[in-house]
């Protein structure tokens, strides 16, 4: 049995519908991000789970039982927002024995537990200090241990990380994938932040504009996007409107059929460093941009259109100069499906 089951989840503002006919399952002990831009339905979808919003249609259960009707206290649920929401008056022991006390947990247990989640949390030594005593990672992980402390079947996680740094941002994400996988308690994790849905979800639901674009392991998602929107928003992609302009491809693409080229499947270099000319595509370099590990190549192909190359090392290329575009794979669309086609 799942976990969590949705089913044509619905929900309205007014006339305006904000989540639509949404369904999913989640296996116990899994990581699912919740993926798309602002204002798609992440965080709605977040709340009618927690019983903090009611649907107007649809179902949802936890272990097969239907939860709708009952209140949050009720549903075992742990939260995690971006903005901490610590206790300022209280300190980290305090914070994180709350919800146990509440429980009217007898207090050397609250003491043991508390004292296995500062561990677990990596906060040992931090116990009596005050939220503003802490940097923001600390007290995100504070939150954390918090939320765990009166031991929920499911944690929610709306963007966590938003409000932290890059740098630290980036260990938490090691960090939670870590604590997750060590408690084995299932998590939804909100973000609009490909690369971290990518590295730290099991997998991902891509919402946009209130509906499930697509479900499926971070890998799949960005090898097989199901949809045009779910190819541009995961990943580094150049759309090319008319596919049967694309050079060396069989592609019997019609009218309407659309290309999509990551840059990890393009080759670049001088006339003279390729053999099959017909395969390729005449291109004028026009930027170079160096992102701390790599550079990006940006070269104008047919008519204004720009194609991404990356590369590891420097280019030797220089803005202004021809040069020869080979792409190897390329993504086809049209309003139906999608499929793959390689270079011949
Ligand atoms: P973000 O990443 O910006 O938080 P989101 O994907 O979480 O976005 P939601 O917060 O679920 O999106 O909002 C979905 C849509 O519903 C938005 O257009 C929002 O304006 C609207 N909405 C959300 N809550 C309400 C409300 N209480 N009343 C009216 N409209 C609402």
């Amino acid at each position: 049995m799942q976990h969590v089951e949705v089913r044509n989840l619905n929900k309205h503002f007014g006339s305006f519908h904000a989540v639509k006919d949404v369904s999913f399952e989640i296996a116990k002990g899994h990581l699912i991000g919740l993926l798309g831009p602002s204002g798609g339905g992440k965080t709605s979808i977040l709340r009618m789970l927690s019983g903090l919003e009611s649907p107007d249609g649809g179902d949802i259960l936890f272990h097969g039982q239907r939860v709708n009707d009952l209140p949050p206290q009720e549903r075992g649920i742990g939260f995690v927002f971006q903005n901490y929401a610590l206790f300022k008056h209280m300190t980290v022991f305090e914070n994180i024995a709350f919800g146990l006390k509440i429980k009217k947990t007898p207090k050397a247990q609250i003491r043991e537990r508390v004292m296995e989640l500062v561990e677990l949390t990596g906060l040992k030594g931090f116990e009596k200090r005050y939220p503003h005593q802490l940097s923001g990672g600390q007290r995100q992980r504070v939150a954390f241990a918090r939320a765990l402390a009166p031991e929920p079947q499911l944690l929610l996680l709306d963007e966590p990380f938003a409000a932290i740094d890059a740098k630290i941002r980036q260990e938490l994400r090691t960090w939670l994938r870590d604590l997750i996988e060590r408690v084995g308690i299932t998590s939804i994790f909100v973000t609009h932040d490909q690369d971290e849905a990518i590295e730290v979800a099991d997998e991902i639901m891509v919402i946009n504009q209130g509906r499930l674009e697509q479900k499926g392991t971070p890998w799949d998602i960005y090898k097989s996007p199901g949809t045009p929107f779910v190819a541009s928003f995961i990943g580094e992609s150049t759309i090319v409107e008319d596919a049967s302009t694309l050079k060396g491809f069989d592609t019997t693409a019609g009218p309407g059929v659309r290309a999509l080229i990551r840059p990890e499947y393009i080759e670049m270099g001088y006339d003279h460093e390729f053999t099959l000319r017909s395969a390729t595509e005449t291109g004028t370099v026009r930027h170079l941009h160096f992102r701390g590990s790599e550079w990006m190549v940006e070269v104008e192909v047919g008519s204004n259109r720009l194609i991404t190359y990356r590369s590891l090392e420097k280019p030797t290329l220089h803005p202004g100069e021809e040069v020869r575009v080979l792409i190897h794979r390329a993504y086809l669309f049209n309003d139906e499906s999608s499929w793959m086609v390689e270079n011949r």
